[in-house]
């Protein structure tokens, strides 16, 4: 079974699961309650909020193609992360995170410290040195998420682990911009993956929703009594909806990536672009890490544009098949000004030191056809060219 590749996992679980009417798709259970069959008998489910068929199916499928032990569905991708915290921090202990880590991400785990929850650390981790430095004080946890957002940043997976090994640390990877097609944390020696399955995972831009899956059983046991303590756990709607959206997810990526290459191509032969950030590229520094740990680069690209900021607003005003929106990982383009928008809560300085320049673009390649996507760019770096 879990030779299978991740088409076959997400297609098949569930399927002709039904014993009573024998529905080939799995039906949907919306009852909160269910009936103890005999006095002192509890059933496999007993209330929604602990359990339920729906979001059962969905955690048997992403914790299959995550090749981990079990997994709990959470109502969001924060909420994943913070059950995760909730689960296994004290106030004395320390997390370590990613200082590009998403912006939700960081507010949590900077607020709840700042309530004397537990201690965080935000570092470089793309600088050794200092990676180095935050692993010595003997962090509980540690947050990897790659690529990063918005400029795709690379960070060695194995070579992480081993050294939170080393100090007995655990190791939650953000897999959510490459989804388990493209990355597969816990078989490079993390201990936790969570997505905000809102992006690609779910892939229709119509469902809020997270996971955590974990690579040890006892690991699983405690994310679940947490889950229902706390009340993170999803509705059996959206698990409905997430798993319906599973089933094309290796489909979904492959052609993402056809596109989000055939945007690369022409995007470098373009006088209005200037640096553009994408780990399959050669210049990119994290390339030869993404080569040997992903089985594909992914569909997220960034670029500046090397021009004015007036020809910037030209160029995103004219575009017809780029939605101006923050998300990513639908079936629609998406086109984003971080600056201005998903990372507007950092200030200047913040954003500068981040390598976010106001000139940086971030796109979410859908699934369109390609060629009219670039079609689409062409036409609009051609007005914006004309603005002085
Ligand atoms: C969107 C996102 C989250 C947060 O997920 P929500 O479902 O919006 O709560 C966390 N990490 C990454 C990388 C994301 O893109």
């Amino acid at each position: 079974m879990s030779s299978r590749k991740p088409a076959t996992v997400a297609v098949r679980t569930g399927i002709e699961s039904d014993t009573q009417y024998h529905a080939v798709v799995p039906p949907i259970y919306l009852s909160t309650n269910y009936g103890f069959p005999a006095f002192g008998e509890v059933p496999q489910y007993d209330y929604t909020r602990s359990g339920n068929p729906n979001r059962g199916l969905l955690e048997q499928a992403l914790s299959e193609l995550e090749s981990g032990a079990g997994a709990v569905i959470t109502n969001c991708g924060t909420s994943a992360l913070n059950l995760w915290i909730s689960a296994f921090l004290g106030p004395d202990d320390l997390i370590i995170a990613p200082h590009d880590c998403y912006g939700g991400t960081y507010r949590l785990f900077n607020t709840r410290a700042q309530k004397g929850d537990f201690k965080v650390q935000f570092v470089d981790q793309s600088n050794q040195a200092e990676f180095d430095a935050a692993i010595a004080k003997n962090p509980k946890l540690i947050l990897l998420e790659t690529p990063s957002n918005p400029l795709v940043r690379v960070v060695d997976i194995a070579k992480a682990c081993q050294k939170a090994q080393e100090v007995g640390a655990l190791v939650a990877v953000d897999n959510t911009f490459l989804t388990p097609v493209y990355q597969k944390p816990l078989l490079l020696g993390a201990d936790f993956v969570i997505h905000s399955t809102t992006k690609y995972i779910n892939g229709h831009s119509d469902v809020i929703g997270g996971v955590i899956i974990a690579k040890d059983e006892t690991h699983v046991e405690t994310l679940s009594w947490w889950g229902n303590c706390i009340g993170a756990t999803g509705t059996p709607f959206d698990s409905y909806m997430t798993l319906r959206g599973l089933r094309t997810l290796a489909v979904r990526m492959k052609m993402h990536e056809e596109s989000a290459q055939a945007l690369l191509a022409y995007l470098q032969t373009e006088k209005l672009v200037g640096t553009i950030y994408h780990p399959s590229l050669p210049t990119h520094p994290g390339h030869d890490i993404a080569k040997a740990q992903q089985s594909g680069f992914g569909s997220m690209l960034s670029f500046e544009i090397n021009g004015s900021m007036e020809q910037l607003k030209a160029f995103v005003g004219q575009l017809e098949l780029f939605s101006l929106a923050e998300s990513l990982g639908g079936v629609e383009s998406l086109i984003c000004h971080p600056s201005s928008m998903t990372h507007r809560a950092m200030s200047d300085e913040a954003q500068q030191e981040a390598g976010i320049s106001p000139l940086l673009l971030r796109v979410s390649v859908g699934l369109e056809d390609s060629q009219d996507l670039v079609a689409d760019l062409e036409q609009a770096f051609k007005k914006a060219q004309e603005v002085a």
